[in-house]
């Protein structure tokens, strides 16, 4: 694997499931989960069964032999991933490996390639040029940081050496399941069946190819859940904007409803009222002009009495008889005529008859319809 991890992956193998931190001392289940060892520590102490141990992300158990974490693989892969990670992916401060044996703490500023010593600026110097090492190779940390292809060569000085011997682990004892050196070969497992390394990995990539195969069927298997669930919710989403368009819709409905009705009762109720008003101001009008005829008149016989000259009065002997008689023809006339007008039989016109025609039931979602 030379490509860098995206950030997903880090987050997906580098961290702890419990306590979300980078893992330390990561502990692997036998559902491939991997958790900080004192992580697990204290979920063990918590919990009331001691031999198993239940994985927090899948609820997998676990068998512990003798009720104890450190009988958990210890995950090297994603340990040393996470160290290149940190050489890679940080700005961590490393310390010289030759100056900290000597006592001092100088900051490492490039690291050799072949084995593996973080260098400060004048050991790196001293490295390159001594007979032992002048073939090794040195890059400094900001290359590392930036080119990708010295990401293999970081993970080669991670490749684990017996621990006993300092030798690559070449062999694998199948008693005891564990990769040996040929020292240990001759020595510890002597009695026992040792062989090849590259035969154990051949069928561990077997096993892991299978792994993977079954991991994506069950992922598959997980699609077709996924999207029903994703249509369910849709299909709820739009069941709701529907049942909220009929209501905005008969909303709208009503207020055009109301508004209709509300200007045909003021019709209703202003078209009489209006003609009687009409009615009304006419009669006044005539009454006007019938006051100040009469005015007009009397004032003529005022006048003409006070001021008129005997030879001026005689004038109107006839007329005068006429008016006398005329008294009870203007009675007849009588005008304007009595308008009989009660306010209150006025009527008031039948308000307002709107209903809402399509009820929603606020529990059960009725069918899709189109709104009214
Ligand atoms: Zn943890
Ligand atoms: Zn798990
Ligand atoms: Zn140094
Ligand atoms: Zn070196
Ligand atoms: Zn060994
Ligand atoms: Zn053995």
């Amino acid at each position: 694997m030379a490509e860098a991890l995206n950030r997903t992956e880090r987050e997906f193998l580098l961290n702890c499931g419990i306590c979300g931190g980078r893992l330390t001392d990561p502990r692997i289940l036998d559902c491939l989960h991997s958790f900080c060892k004192e992580c697990l520590v204290i979920k063990q102490e918590q919990a009331t069964k001691k031999d198993v141990v239940i994985c927090e992300l899948c609820g997998t158990h676990t068998c512990l032999f003798n009720d104890s974490i450190d009988s958990l693989t210890t995950n090297i892969f994603v340990m040393n991933i996470g160290r290149v990670e940190e050489i890679t992916n940080s700005n961590c401060s490393f310390y010289c490996t030759f100056c900290e044996d000597q006592g001092d703490s100088e900051e490492a500023s490039s690291r050799c390639l072949t084995c593996g010593d973080w260098l400060c600026l004048a050991c790196a110097r001293r490295h390159c040029g001594t007979t032992v090492t002048k073939r090794h190779k040195v890059v400094t940390l900001d290359d590392v940081r930036v080119d990708p292809q010295h990401r293999p060569e970081l993970r080669k000085l991670y490749e684990s050496k017996c621990i006993s011997h300092d030798e690559k682990l070449r062999k694998f004892c199948s008693k005891c399941e564990t990769p040996v050196c040929s020292e240990c070969e001759h020595s510890d497992h002597k009695k026992h069946t040792v062989i090849p390394l590259e035969d154990v990995v051949e069928e561990v990539q077997d096993n892991l190819s299978n792994a993977l195969e079954m991991y994506e069927v069950i992922e598959e298997c997980d699609i077709e859940p996924d999207m029903q669930m994703a249509k369910r919710f849709q299909e709820v989403t739009n069941k709701e904007k529907t049942l909220l368009q009929i209501v905005h819709s008969a909303r709208e409905r009503l207020i055009q409803e109301i508004q209709q009705q509300a200007t045909a009762a003021e019709l209703a109720i202003s078209q009489p009222f209006e003609a009687v008003k009409m009615l009304l101001s006419e009669s006044m009008e005539l009454e006007k002009k019938r006051s100040e005829s009469t005015q007009k008149s009397r004032l003529f016989c005022e006048k003409l009495q006070q001021e008129g000259l005997k030879g001026e009065s005689v004038h109107f002997r006839d007329l005068l008889q006429r008016v006398k008689k005329g008294d009870r023809k203007r009675a007849q006339l009588e005008f304007p005529p009595e308008i009989n007008v009660n306010v209150n039989e006025l009527s008031f016109p039948k308000l307002f008859s709107v209903s809402v025609s399509e009820p929603v039931s606020p529990v059960e979602i009725p069918r899709v319809r189109s709104p009214v």
